[in-house]
């Protein structure tokens, strides 16, 4: 398998696309074919715990892996990481819609899914393409990429890790999760901006050749744990594929049937693996993109026109809260035909004007794949407040947008095949979003009596490594302006 750039053609084996995070032409990297999963394969691998299906998947991806290496990758990302070590369970919350629980990991929300893995990926792939260096990970997050990347490379070897965040666009926990974060390799810094610029900023550096060249100098270089590493990509793969076996075993899902998404999204990620997946045979017909209040990408999927020229709103499904969407630039280039001309030229639109505009047939080509809708504070608020009420399910704010948006598009067209929705992250991490949408009562100020308030309201127990929080040390009091990142990472590399 050979992995080519969005924007040119190139040649380059998993291991260096995952080394290096974001091609040198500024590019994503995309695998030049999709591997094949037949239904007697999905039959085969139903059989198989999470952890085997993986292996299954990656195998497919990452040829220049040996079985040994992808076993040990795996099994250490797998392993005693996740609630009942069941990474993506399926929760049916009414006839015909799944939620698809991706938060059961060390961090709470769906970023563990991927970045429990890339650590061991990356390390691999590195002793590769790179021996002896060190890998120097630089994040940009809008909330939950932030600590599940600290997480997932905390004191692993020959790795250094920043981590920008917007300092006032991520919920208290979500915070207080990274600023506590120990880890004798690790800096956390907030940034005066939100996660737009510091996503813009952390890409500048990248792509800054005299930042590149002192690096090289200090025998490190650069990668990205952000989700334009494919590396991030392909574990996302494997729980559309962990679902789809999970439906078949449950008689859910027969020969010859299919099945919907629908994905809270923001950086377009957790749905491009989605659409990856229905790529190599994974049994998925429409795919159902929903965007919160920022709502560029349901604009987009109506005109063709993407334009980030427009208000930022800071939403409670803060994750979402993204005008310009990463991995759309992958989409672009599959639904174009892998034309990297086109995606380079619509790319430097972007970039210059802040807008462009899709041709006509590839607009029909996403049009035909993708459903787009949003749903707004209140639209949040209600489907959270129904889903517990009817359905006895607690929703967080990310999924209850996914939620929303699914029953529109149910009234609008009539499908009523059953649904898969991405819940993405644990209601504790937003628990001052979520208990106003249950309960008329006062909500406590302070963030672990909201979590106590929370548990005794639904009759659920508060994530332990929530309730773990209590009492941590703040060990990363930065924040600083956007323009003074790249100093900043010079700073602690030193
Ligand atoms: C990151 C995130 C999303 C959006 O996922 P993308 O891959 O960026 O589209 C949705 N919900 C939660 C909780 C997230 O952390």
């Amino acid at each position: 398998m050979n992995f080519t750039s969005t924007r040119s053609a190139q040649n380059m084996t998993s291991a260096a696309a995952i080394t290096r995070g974001i091609a040198a032409d500024g590019g994503l990297f995309v695998p030049c074919e999709f591997p094949e999963l037949s239904y007697a394969k999905l039959l085969e691998l139903a059989d198989m715990d999470y952890i085997g299906r993986a292996k299954e998947v990656l195998k497919l991806y990452l040829t220049d892996y040996t079985e040994d290496e992808i076993d040990y990758c795996v099994r250490g990302a797998y392993t005693n990481t996740f609630d009942n070590n069941i990474p993506a369970p399926l929760a049916e919350v009414a006839p015909g819609t799944e939620m698809l629980e991706l938060w059961h990991g060390p961090t709470c929300a769906f970023k563990d899914m991927a970045l429990q893995l890339l650590p061991f990926l990356l390390v691999k792939a590195a002793n590769k393409t790179a021996p002896g260096r060190t890998i120097v990970i630089l994040v940009a997050t809008s909330g939950d990429t932030g600590k599940a990347a600290l997480a997932g490379f905390a004191d692993v070897p020959n790795t250094r890790i920043v981590v920008f965040f917007p300092e006032n666009g991520v919920s208290d926990m979500q915070k207080l999760q990274m600023i506590t974060q120990v880890g004798s390799n690790v800096s956390v810094c907030g940034i005066e901006g939100n996660f737009d610029d510091a996503q813009s900023g952390v890409k500048k550096i990248f792509t800054d050749d005299a930042i590149r060249s002192t690096l090289d100098k200090m025998n490190m270089e650069f990668s990205s744990a952000n989700s334009i590493n494919f590396g991030r990509l392909v574990p996302q793969i494997v729980y559309y594929v962990s679902a789809a076996c999970d439906l078949i075993k449950a008689g859910k899902l027969a020969a010859g049937s299919k099945f919907n998404v629908a994905v809270p999204t923001g950086n377009f990620g957790d749905i491009l693996a989605a659409y990856y997946a229905k790529q190599m045979g994974v049994p998925i017909d429409k795919l159902i993109c929903a965007s919160n209040r920022n709502k560029v990408l349901s604009d987009f999927l109506a005109t063709g026109v993407y334009d980030r020229n427009r208000e930022f709103y800071t939403t409670s499904s803060p994750s979402m809260d993204i005008l310009i969407s990463s991995n759309l630039e992958r989409m672009i280039y599959h639904a174009a035909g892998n034309d990297a001309v086109l995606t380079a030229r619509l790319m430097k639109e972007l970039s210059e004007k802040g807008r462009y505009e899709l041709p006509a047939d590839v607009l029909a080509k996403l049009q035909s794949e993708f459903f787009g809708g949003y749903c707004d504070e209140q639209g949040t608020a209600g489907t959270i407040s129904k889903l517990f009420k009817e359905n006895n399910y607690l929703a967080d704010t990310h999924t209850a947008v996914a939620a929303n948006v699914l029953e529109q598009y149910r009234k609008a067209t009539g499908d009523q095949t059953l649904t898969v929705v991405a819940s993405t992250a644990s209601p504790y991490k937003f628990a001052a979003s979520v208990l106003p949408a249950l309960t008329d009562a006062a909500i406590p100020e302070n963030g672990f009596e909201q979590l106590e308030l929370l548990s005794k309201l639904s009759n659920t127990p508060i994530p332990a490594p929530l309730a773990g929080l209590k009492g941590c040390e703040v060990l990363h009091k930065n924040c600083i302006a956007k323009d003074n990142m790249a100093e900043f990472v010079l700073n602690f590399l030193k």
